[in-house]
């Protein structure tokens, strides 16, 4: 589902945040990117989903798409494939929950009537179809959190990648929101999910990829966070 091969992304100024990263990731795997602050976890995952292009690499493909051939103008094409889920939500304000999770799919062009369908079920599936018609700023954090998530996967994609998707709630919304995250998972959806948060990795183990410097230093089946921040 993921493949990467001698990945390489150097920024404009001159910084290696990925330093020649092979990995392979199959379908229905649920992974978690640790690593200390500046790592490269973040770049990492943003190459899968486009939000940065690899300075170099002799294989990059995500959910079929080759990412180092790819057009900007395919990306839309890329991100019915690929969920993204943010550790700050990135909501619409001025939208209310049901319009902010449409949208995802007015853009690719959906039927209205296949569009309310698809977003009532995504709603029941995040426990929020009572909240349909609010704004963003009347939720909760985790509230929010199962919006965005809903957003993500209304367009059923292979991938869901999430970036520090517990990292501004409490303990007990994160555990939530990792609930949620193993459904869908369950589902057959394909997870990577970077993080912090030591408990949950230690807690409900899965793989695990382990970043320093922009290299992996670990990349185990049920592996311990170890990390002491
Ligand atoms: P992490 O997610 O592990 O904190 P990042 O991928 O955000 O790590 O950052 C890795 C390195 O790349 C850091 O040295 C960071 O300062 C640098 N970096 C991240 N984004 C940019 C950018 N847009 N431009 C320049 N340098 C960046
Ligand atoms: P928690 O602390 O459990 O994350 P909150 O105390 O923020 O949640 O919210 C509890 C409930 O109150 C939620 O159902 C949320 O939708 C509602 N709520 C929170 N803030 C507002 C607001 N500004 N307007 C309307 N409802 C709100």
């Amino acid at each position: 589902m993921i493949e990467m091969q001698d990945v390489t992304k150097k920024y404009p100024n001159k910084t290696t945040a990925v330093r020649g990263i092979s990995i392979h990731i199959s379908q229905g795997e649920f992974v978690y990117v640790v690593g200390p602050s500046g790592s490269g976890k973040s770049t990492f995952i943003k190459l899968m989903y486009r939000e940065e292009k690899a300075t170099s690499g002799q294989k990059l493909e995500v959910a079929r798409h080759d990412l180092l051939k790819i057009k900007n103008k395919e990306v839309p094409y890329l991100r019915r494939d690929v969920g993204v889920v943010f550790q700050d939500f990135k909501l619409l304000p001025r939208k209310t929950v049901y319009e902010n999770i449409a949208y995802a799919m007015q853009v690719i062009g959906r039927k209205p009537r296949e569009i309310k369908k698809r977003v009532m079920e995504v709603l029941d599936l995040v426990g929020l179809k009572h909240k349909v018609r609010v704004f963003p700023s009347e939720l909760s954090g985790g509230e929010q959190q199962r919006v965005s998530i809903a957003r993500a996967i209304v367009n059923t994609p292979k991938v869901l990648i999430a970036d520090e998707p517990t990292g501004n709630l409490d303990p007990e919304t994160s555990w939530e929101i990792m609930h949620l995250l193993e459904r869908i998972n369950n589902q057959g959806t394909t997870v990577v999910m970077a993080t912090h948060n030591k408990t949950i990795v230690d807690t409900m183990r899965h793989r695990l990829i382990a970043i320093e410097n922009g290299l992996i230093v670990r990349d185990e089946a049920e592996g311990e966070y170890e990390f002491d921040d």
